[in-house]
């Protein structure tokens, strides 16, 4: 069974297709990178999968079970989006917190888990500090510790990069690679439109174009790795 699986999932808004019906399933602890100029259609991909966005037809899949019509919070999933969105009246620790609280865990195993996943992104050391006090670098590494605090079997990175300058853009690189030889069992879906950063971080590349997927392949077979 795969972990994800699109099936001729659309989504129109208004009259723009946003995204051509898509056939595409991702096995368990594969990274797939979505590849596209902007307006493509990979962020609406990756938001039918997360449940922000209604498909206009088709079906969502995770681990076999059609979650389609459930709300993103009963979908179990990890997101992190490009502009961190970090509580910026929570310290780290609180923005951290925040998803495991709302799913009424005991406070011990919420203190547990922060002082985790903030371990494992390197932020341990910050865990009382506020949003505006860290580099964007260290805010976007805050926001993947929330996103991974519910210990998601599914991370969905929307243009976690983008923000970032160049040095730190290749920081962040090691860290999710880092990331995926000490989760293997996390299927990583990543929407960007810097073919390195997919060459550096996939498995395979799924290339949209138009709002259709164009191509679909292992690294390798798309792209000469230079
Ligand atoms: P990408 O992530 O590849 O940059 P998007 O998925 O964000 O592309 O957008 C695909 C197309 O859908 C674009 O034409 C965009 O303008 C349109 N679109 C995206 N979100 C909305 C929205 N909420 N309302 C109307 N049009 C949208
Ligand atoms: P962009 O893809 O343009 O960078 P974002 O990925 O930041 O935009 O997300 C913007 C849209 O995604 C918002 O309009 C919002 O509806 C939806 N969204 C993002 N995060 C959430 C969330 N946690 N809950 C519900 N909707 C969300």
């Amino acid at each position: 069974t795969p972990a994800v699986e699109f099936r001729g999932v659309s989504v129109h808004f208004g009259a723009t297709q946003a995204l051509s019906p898509l056939d595409l399933s991702v096995a368990k602890g594969e990274t797939l990178a979505l590849l596209g100029p902007s307006g493509s259609g990979k962020s609406t991909a990756l938001k039918a999968l997360a449940g922000f966005v209604r498909p206009s037809a088709g079906r969502v899949l995770l681990d076999g079970e059609d979650v389609t019509d459930l709300p993103p919070h009963r979908r179990g999933l990890g997101v992190v989006v490009q502009s961190y969105a970090l509580f910026p009246h929570l310290r780290v620790d609180g923005n951290v917190a925040f998803g495991l609280k709302a799913r009424g865990l005991p406070r011990a195993e919420v203190a547990k888990r922060v002082a985790e996943v903030l371990e494992l992104v390197g932020m341990g050391a910050f865990a009382r500090r506020f949003p505006r006090e860290l580099s964007g670098g260290q805010q976007q590494r805050v926001a993947l510790a929330r996103a991974l605090a519910i210990k998601p079997g599914v991370l969905l990175l929307d243009e976690p990069l983008s923000a970032l300058d160049a040095a730190l853009r290749e920081e962040m690189i090691a860290e999710l690679l880092r990331l995926r030889a000490e989760l293997p069992d996390t299927t990583m879906i990543h929407v960007t439109h810097d073919q390195a950063e997919a060459l550096a971080l996939a498995d395979r590349i799924g290339v949209l174009r138009d709002s259709r997927l164009v191509e679909l392949g292992p690294c390798e077979q798309l792209y000469r790795r230079p």
